[in-house]
Order: structure tokens, then C-alpha cells, then sequence
């Protein structure tokens, strides 16, 4: 039988806010020592009280419009109770039943189709600390306790492998378009847990699905559904059960491995935080926020095929991460010119700079266009460019000034370059004479000889023409 895979996510995001959820410890712990960005909020100390970071709240409602979502009137927390090393309080401060955000979607694009993926919800909550077992003894950093935490949950809406990793890298740029999490998975800023199970194609009803967690990059989700996939097959082929379980995937063996069963909302005990208030979110609130949006990747890439007349493809390419948009659109404004030259160059030759390298090169929006005009006004050759651009990148020089201190300006001038055709051609006599006899082809490789003897700096434009003039005046001679 074939079957189809139905993935629904649960995205966990850390909002960039300079404190924590609850408490004013600094909420940038990535790498940080162990145990030094805590207080007795976030250690579970007895006594101490949680206070509402305000800025995450509009973070969230951020999230929440950018997900066309509602936005709650009325929220509050909730306490999640279980007990774990790595979470002192024995409960976290979350949102349950009256989650600050509900019933949005978002458009994603998959191998050229588009297709709308429904959001059941967006909650605040905090993250736990960290648990790690060295030989005979397990030790527990704080650091992470109490980090604000965006919870995005789909509807079971996506597919594949393919559309759950265009959903995330969706997700994960309109979280960086609004500057609200840097959305790294790599870093452990933005977490992913995917829910699959599979169905008979055609079916309408739903089978029983697991879960996966400790997935810490876009390669091990793609990896882990595929193996998870290949998995439920094999059970459900066999005639078996797939068991509603928590899975871990395990990175070096490549496979998921059942963790526990799967906890239902009443193992968690859930009832209201008696230390906060609800929240009471105002619709001007909620305007004021919305007003300020900045423009969201979809809406960009719309005005980019508008204004700039780029192809559909060029402008998704372009504005698929924040930081490339804004550096194309400022290069396109330094330059003038056609606006299409300039996309090709960022993604074309800067993109291939940027993969080697895996960095940020040396080169700002107005180097850029400086370099395009100096192509555009013959001053260099098109390949000498992207050359020029290599070591731009590296070591953050102008264009003008390595064009001038590498001797690579395009000779355009007729008198010099008129010279070198003649001597070309006057120590190839044999070739001359093919092309004499005919053999017009051999002209290109008299063109070659031209840029050798000019090392590669004449305009090939202008030698071509001097070039096919001297023969022709030959042709007649003869
Ligand atoms: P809860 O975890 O609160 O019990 P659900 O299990 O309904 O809630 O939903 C958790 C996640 O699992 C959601 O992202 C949802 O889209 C997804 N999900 C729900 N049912 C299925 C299913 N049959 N197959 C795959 N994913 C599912
Ligand atoms: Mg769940
Ligand atoms: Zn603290």
C-alpha cells in the first residue's frame, strides 16, 4: 500500500529580549559559563516571585500578526507541572488553554507550488535549564531557565520532509524579518518538534503519530523524518501499531529511538499561575504593534518583481534572508542602473563567494555598484570583475583601487589595441592564411591570441571589431 505522511509542528523560538521571561537575568546565554545568568526567579528559589517581561509579550504579538493570527484579549499562565533535574521549580510557567496568539496560517513554497499551512496557536513560555551526565554524575546549568520562548504549533497540515523544511525556513526568516529571535536551530534559538504518522493515500482519517525531539539543525529534521517515514512504513506494512511515543533522534546513529510514552495535558496538571496576573491585552495595543510591522518577505518579494522588475525567482532568492535584501536593495539604489545587473551579481558571484567562505566578505552595497559601473563603463571586462569582487571580499578594498593597483583596467584605447592586432597577426602568418582560404573559424583563435597578448585586458568588444576589420582588409588585398 502507499502511504502518505502527515507532519504537524511544534517550533520552539527564543525571543531576543535583552532579559529573561520572569527575571531580569541577561537572556543572551549561548556559550555563556554555566550557571551564571540565573537569580532566585529563575533557580526556583523559594519565596521569589516571576514579574512579565513586557517586551516579549509584544514580541509575541508581533509573531502572532505576522502568522495572521488573533490575538488574545484575554491570556494567561499556566503552570506545567512535572519533575526533571533541569526544571528547579518543578513546574513551567506557560500558556494552556488561552494561548496569546490562535488560528493563523502562513503560505509556503515548495518546488515551484504554494501551499497554505494553518496555525492552530502561538503561546508564551519559558525554557528549562540544561541537564548533562558525565560518567557516574549528571550536573544541571540554569543558564537557560526562564529564557522567553515563542511556541509556534501547526495544524497537521504539511506532507514531507521537503514542505516541513521550506515551512521552518519560512518560519525562520519572517522570526529574523521581525528581529524578534535570530531563529538559529544551530545555536539552539529556534527548537523543532515534528509530530508524524502516516495514512493509506486517499484516506481521510488521521493515523496515530509520534513525536521527535533533539532536533538541532534543518539536516537532522529532514533526516529524522525521513528515517521516522521509512519506519512507520515497515510497522504498518507489517500489519503492526505505530505506539503514540515520544522519540529522541539520535545524530551519530542516524535513527530514532522511543524515549517515553506520550504525556496527555492531565500528567502535566495544569492549572493557573497564582503568582501573575492574566493578561489584558488592549486592541491599540494591538494596532500600535500591527502599524509598526516592518515589511514581511512576502510582501517584499512582491514589491521587488514590481519595482526592480526581477523575475519571481530572483526576488524569492533575494529576499529569503533579511540581511541579503537589504543589501541588494541598497547596492540597486548606490548603483542606478538596470536593477536586474545587480541580482545577478549578489546571486550569482557573491552568493558562490559567501558559500566558499562561509563568512561575511568585505563587500558593502556601494562597493558593489561601483564595481557593476566600472563593467558597465568598459573599464574592466566582465571576468576581470569577478575577480576583482573575489579579493574585494577578502580583504575589503575598493574596486577602483585594486582595478588601479593590480594594473587590471581594460585597455578600450583603438591605437593601442589596433597595435596589438597587427602584431598578432603578423606573427601568425599561417593562420592568416587559413582564414584566407576560408577557414573563418580560425578567427576566434587569432581573438585569443589578442587577449594573451594584452593579458586578457583588452575590451574584447573593441579588439573583435579591429580584429575582423584587419582581416577583411586583407581578404580584399588578396
Ligand atoms: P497535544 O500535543 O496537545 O496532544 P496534538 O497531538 O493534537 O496536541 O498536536 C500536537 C502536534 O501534533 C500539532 O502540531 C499537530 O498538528 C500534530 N498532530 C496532531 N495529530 C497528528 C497526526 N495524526 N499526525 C501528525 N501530526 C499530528
Ligand atoms: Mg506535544
Ligand atoms: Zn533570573
Amino acid at each position: 500500500m502507499e502511504y502518505e505522511a502527515v507532519i504537524g509542528l511544534e517550533v520552539h523560538a527564543q525571543l531576543a529580549t535583552r532579559s529573561k521571561m520572569f527575571c531580569g537575568c541577561d537572556a543572551n546565554v549561548f556559550e555563556a559559563k554555566p550557571n551564571t545568568h540565573t537569580c532566585p526567579v529563575c533557580t526556583g528559589m523559594p519565596g521569589a516571585l516571576p514579574v512579565i517581561n513586557e517586551l516579549a509579550v509584544e514580541y509575541a504579538i508581533m509573531a502572532g500578526l505576522a502568522l495572521n493570527c488573533q490575538i488574545a484579549k484575554f491570556t494567561k499562565w499556566d503552570r506545567k507541572n512535572y519533575h526533571y533535574p533541569d526544571l528547579p521549580k518543578g513546574y513551567q510557567i506557560s500558556q494552556y488553554d488561552l494561548p496569546l496568539a490562535r488560528d493563523g496560517w502562513l503560505t509556503i513554497e515548495v518546488n515551484g507550488y504554494q501551499k497554505r499551512v494553518d496555525i492552530r496557536r502561538a503561546h508564551l513560555e519559558e525554557d528549562t535549564g540544561k541537564s548533562s551526565h558525565a560518567g557516574d554524575h549528571s550536573l544541571v546549568d540554569l543558564n537557560r531557565s526562564g529564557v522567553p520562548l515563542l511556541e509556534v504549533v501547526t495544524e497537521p497540515d504539511l506532507r514531507s520532509a521537503e514542505e516541513t523544511y521550506a515551512f521552518l525556513v519560512t518560519l525562520r526568516s519572517i522570526l529574523r524579518y521581525l528581529g524578534i529571535s535570530t531563529a538559529d536551530m544551530e545555536k539552539g534559538a529556534m527548537r523543532c518538534e515534528p509530530n508524524i504518522s502516516l495514512r493509506p493515500v486517499g484516506a481521510e482519517e488521521y493515523g496515530r503519530q509520534t513525536e521527535i525531539k533533539n532536533l538541532n539543525s534543518f539536516r537532522a529534521v529532514r533526516a529524522a523524518l525521513a528515517y521516522e517515514i521509512d519506519r512507520q512504513t515497515r510497522i504498518l506494512e507489517s500489519g503492526g501499531r505505530v505506539e503514540r511515543v515520544t522519540m529522541g533522534w539520535d545524530e551519530q546513529r542516524g535513527v530514532t529511538i522511543p524515549q517515553r510514552s506520550k504525556e496527555t495535558a492531565e500528567d502535566y496538571r495544569y492549572f493557573p499561575e497564582p503568582d501573575l496576573p492574566p493578561l489584558l491585552i488592549g486592541q491599540e495595543w494591538v494596532e500600535r504593534v500591527r502599524a509598526q510591522l516592518p515589511e514581511l518577505p512576502d510582501a517584499r518579494k512582491a514589491r521587488f518583481i514590481e519595482h526592480y522588475g526581477l523575475s519571481a525567482y530572483d526576488a524569492g532568492v533575494l529576499v529569503a534572508d533579511k540581511e541579503t535584501a537589504d543589501f541588494y536593495e541598497d547596492a540597486a539604489r548606490a548603483y542606478g542602473g538596470k536593477p536586474k545587473t545587480v541580482s545577478n551579481w549578489v546571486s550569482g558571484e557573491l552568493f558562490r563567494l559567501a558559500k566558499e567562505s562561509g563568512a561575511a566578505g568585505g563587500v558593502t552595497p556601494a562597493g558593489l555598484a561601483e564595481l557593476v559601473s566600472l563593467v558597465d563603463r568598459g573599464a574592466i571586462s566582465n571576468s576581470t570583475a569577478k575577480e576583482v569582487l573575489a579579493e574585494m571580499y577578502r580583504s575589503g578594498e575598493a574596486a577602483g583601487e585594486i582595478v588601479a593597483r593590480r594594473g587590471l583596467a581594460q585597455i578600450s584605447d583603438q591605437e593601442v589595441l589596433e597595435a596589438a592586432v597587427v602584431q598578432v597577426l603578423a606573427e601568425n602568418p599561417e593562420q592568416v592564411q587559413q582564414y584566407l582560404a576560408g577557414k573563418e573559424t580560425i578567427a576566434q583563435w587569432l581573438m585569443g591570441q589578442v587577449m594573451r597578448a594584452t593579458r586578457g585586458k583588452a575590451n574584447p568588444q573593441v579588439a573583435l571589431a579591429l580584429l575582423t576589420r584587419q582581416l577583411d582588409a586583407r581578404k580584399e588585398q588578396s
